[in-house]
């Protein structure tokens, strides 16, 4: 469907000029004719083609001015293929009726000049494998036919090399369209296979969460919008407890299992707007914009509680975990996202040290220390 979709857009980016060639095409064939063919028909055949390239440059510009998503191979090509045989149509029976039935240089001329035409309609129409060849077969088979039956010589060659010259342009648009839809088809399974490379550069495998290079990207963001808009930002530093023992004990793809578990438990408990990644092993890093330290306490301890209830299933017991978080508010000194989570670091480290299966803040830190000294 994308590729139908790009097909379109090269369509009415390839032919948008074509209606001026075929209106312009019609009154340099008309000027020639004036003393040739039959004038009579000039004014009615130049007005309606001048209608029918009316109605084509307003689809136009009603496409161009339409939505992205509305641009679509059902709401377009409907009408498309109408404007298209309206003009061509128009363009190939008016040039027959033009054309002189007993003076050769009229019909020379004529088809001089739907050849010409049939020729831009490759170039204009080659987004569609079906598209050209109508086009051509409308401009050229009422003169080549009427030729054809005819019973002069030189009206049947005209012909001839005409129908040899629509074999040729039958091939060759066989071969255009079907390279630039293969181009199309290329282009868009490259932009996939992209999109998913670099998902996969930024995503830890095992969680799914962000990996420690797209979360260090998107927290210097965070921290550059919150500075500049004065919003608060806190950090939480998150570590299982004795996460070793639960691989010594049960193995370690026991180990993934309850990581996987953790991972589903704070993904839930965090809101959407909140940053959250890996930054190895079994620490986890979490980013609260707008935020303050307060809050952020209360955020880590519901995230506390949230581990604890988890049950992991692993080889007939129920396997519990519990975390341990340092948070920490980026205030006026802090100058960048390391300097953040170095403090909500050591504020872990303390939580460890104090006994695990607890959060600690830096702002505690800093009272304990101010009160040791
Ligand atoms: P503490 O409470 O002090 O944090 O103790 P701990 O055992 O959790 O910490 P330690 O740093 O001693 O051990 C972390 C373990 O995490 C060691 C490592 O094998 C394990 N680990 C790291 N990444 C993975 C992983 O992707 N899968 C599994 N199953 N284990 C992992
Ligand atoms: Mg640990
Ligand atoms: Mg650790």
């Amino acid at each position: 469907m994308q590729v139908r979709t790009d097909q379109l857009q090269l369509l009415f980016h390839q032919s948008s000029l074509a209606t001026f060639g075929s209106v312009g095409g019609a009154l340099a064939l008309s000027w020639l004719q004036l003393d040739l063919g039959n004038h009579s028909v000039i004014a009615p055949w130049l007005i309606t083609l001048c209608l029918a390239g009316t109605i084509r440059m307003v689809m136009f510009w009603a496409y161009s001015r339409s939505a992205p998503d509305h641009r679509t191979p059902a709401r377009w090509e409907g009408v498309y293929w109408l404007t298209l045989v309206f003009m061509a149509g128009t363009w190939g029976i008016g040039a027959l009726l033009l054309m002189s039935s007993d003076n050769l240089l009229s019909q020379v001329i004529t088809l001089f000049f739907a050849v010409g035409m049939a020729g831009s309609a490759i170039s204009a129409y080659s987004a569609y494998r079906y598209m050209p060849l109508v086009a051509v077969g409308l401009v050229l088979l009422p003169t080549t036919l009427w030729l054809l039956t005819e019973s002069g010589n030189e009206q049947r060659l005209l012909a001839l090399t005409t129908l040899t010259f629509s074999a040729f342009v039958v091939r060759a648009t066989r071969e255009l369209s079907g390279a630039l839809q293969s181009l199309l088809r290329l282009r868009r399974e490259l932009e996939i296979e992209h999109r998913i490379a670099s998902t996969a550069a930024r995503t830890d495998e095992l969680t799914g969460l962000n990996n420690l290079r797209a979360f260090k990207e998107q927290a210097d963001t965070l921290f550059t919008y919150t500075r500049r808009y004065g919003v608060p930002l806190c950090a939480l530093l998150l570590d299982i407890d004795h996460f070793k023992q639960i691989n010594d004990t049960h193995g370690h793809a026991a180990g993934d299992k309850v990581l996987q578990a953790v991972v589903r438990r704070i993904k839930t408990t965090l809101r959407e707007a909140d940053l959250c990644g890996r930054l190895g092993g079994e620490e986890f890093g979490v980013l609260l914009a707008g935020t303050d330290m307060y809050e952020a306490v209360q955020i880590a301890e519901k995230l506390r509680l949230a581990v604890q209830a988890i049950e992991v299933p692993l080889n007939d017991t129920m396997v519990h975990v519990t975390i341990s978080v340092g948070v920490a508010e980026a205030g006026s000194a802090c100058s960048d996202t390391s300097t953040l989570l170095a403090q909500a670091d050591a504020a872990m480290y303390h939580a460890k040290s104090n006994g695990r299966n607890q959060v600690y803040s830096s702002a505690a830190l800093e009272t304990q220390t101010m009160a040791c000294h």
